[in-house]
């Protein structure tokens, strides 16, 4: 029992190491270049743009190791500090012995306390950091309310299926965990087409882009490119901050393509087409499917996994729970298996990025050359003061995106 805590500890001095490295690393590249702007740079932003941006990488890295470190102190403390045994006993003794709906409601009530405090750290970049640079457009209130309502969605989306979950462990025995995978991944792909209707209304407001020549553009885009939309969506991201951004969501009949009201503020019409073009190709190149395998995959693996750490007399014995519950073994696994997927995080994002420089050929072609997409993207560049230098290992370990200079490479070739 000793060498699982002790592995655990190891795991978690090696991670924040592997994290302050890479981000201390990347300090170092920033600066290196903050007084001469390489030439790649300088065509994207004017010089003052250009510190701005070295400025806000910095500050936020910074920011970064303080929260790595933070939460590294929590998480060590939660675990080596019996405090998560202690609640278990507390909240399971609210329902009879074996009782599904105690079970869950420790799972909920653990998952809010773990989530308090990191609060502080969340107000103060929003308020203090993303504010310095112009980003934030929040309000006390309106964070306050969207905390609020994220932790009351946790409890009425989260009660039912919990227990669900749990007392599907009851009914299927050993198996449970293939019976598992089951409810949660329908109902992963159930929220895809919900989430949208019903949940992220409560946080933005979706308009449909007026009637006019932009919409009409757009339209007759989707229509040439084989994605036939009767609509395309605007969210108020500017409620909350001045960053851009354009995603898609859903697959199949339930797809949809939402632009950021501050996206079309900032872009012309050409480089807008070639944002939607980007967004289309992804659907065309086959990646949302390939997406939900992919997290379908690993939700089976990690079922897989909770089910047999929660068979073994081992697991939860080391972290001071009762051997042989699974609700323990759940919250065990939620709050360690970062641990050992941090390390698999730049594969993940290497198929990502192999996936946007597709979705940008995609683009090129759709709207007849590189020019609007590779001006769309340094006008997001500029707009969000991102970080033209990253060190290599820096971006290959952590970015979904390829860098702008590598994108913009990747637009040339043929
Ligand atoms: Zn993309």
């Amino acid at each position: 029992m000793g060498i699982v805590l002790g592995v655990t500890a190891a795991l978690m001095v090696l991670r924040l190491a592997g994290e302050l490295f890479l981000s201390a690393l990347n300090r170092a590249e920033v600066r290196r270049h903050a007084g001469s702007v390489p030439p790649a740079a300088a065509a994207i932003m004017d010089p003052d743009t250009y510190a701005k941006a070295v400025a806000y990488t910095l500050e936020k890295s910074r920011f970064g190791v303080l929260t790595g470190i933070f939460d590294t102190l929590v998480l060590a403390l939660v675990i080596f500090g019996s405090v998560l045994p202690g609640l278990f006993a507390v909240v399971a003794a609210w329902g009879a012995p074996g009782a599904v709906w105690s079970h869950a409601l420790f799972l909920l009530i653990a998952g809010a306390l773990l989530s308090v405090p990191s609060l502080p750290f969340e107000w103060w970049e929003q308020f203090r950091l993303e504010e310095k640079f112009g980003f934030n457009k929040s309000t006390a209130s309106l964070w306050v309310a969207d905390k609020l309502k994220g932790l009351a969605l946790m409890f009425v989306i989260g009660f039912p299926l919990l227990c669900a979950l749990l007392a599907l462990v009851k009914w299927a025995g050993d198996a449970w965990w293939l019976w598992g995978f089951g409810l949660v991944f329908g109902f992963q792909l159930l929220m895809l087409v919900l989430y949208p209707k019903l949940i992220l209304p409560l946080f933005n407001k979706l308009t449909p882009l007026p009637e006019g020549e932009l919409r009409v553009r757009l339209l007759a885009l989707g229509d040439r490119t084989g994605f036939r939309a009767s609509t395309i969506e605007v969210i108020d991201g500017s409620k909350r901050s001045g960053h851009s951004n354009a995603y898609f969501t859903g697959f199949g009949r339930f797809r949809r393509i939402v632009l950021f009201d501050t996206l079309i503020a900032q872009l012309t019409p050409e480089e807008l087409k070639a944002v939607l073009a980007h967004e289309i190709g992804h659907y065309r190149r086959g990646h949302i499917p390939k997406m939900i395998a992919l997290s379908a995959a690993m939700l089976l693996g990690g079922f897989g996994v909770i089910a047999w750490l929660s068979r073994s007399s081992w697991f939860n014995a080391s972290f001071g729970f009762p051997a042989h519950e699974v609700a323990p073994s759940f919250l065990l696994f939620a709050l360690l298996s970062g641990l050992v997927t941090f390390w698999f995080s730049p594969l993940s994002n290497l198929l990502s990025r192999k996936h946007e420089y597709e979705a940008d050929a995609f683009a090129r072609e759709a709207v007849g050359g590189a020019g609007p997409m590779i001006g769309a993207l340094r006008k997001l560049a500029q707009k969000n003061l991102s970080n033209l230098t990253p060190h290599p290992w820096f971006s290959a370990f952590f970015y979904s995106h390829p860098t702008l200079v590598e994108r913009e490479a990747g637009l040339a070739k043929n």
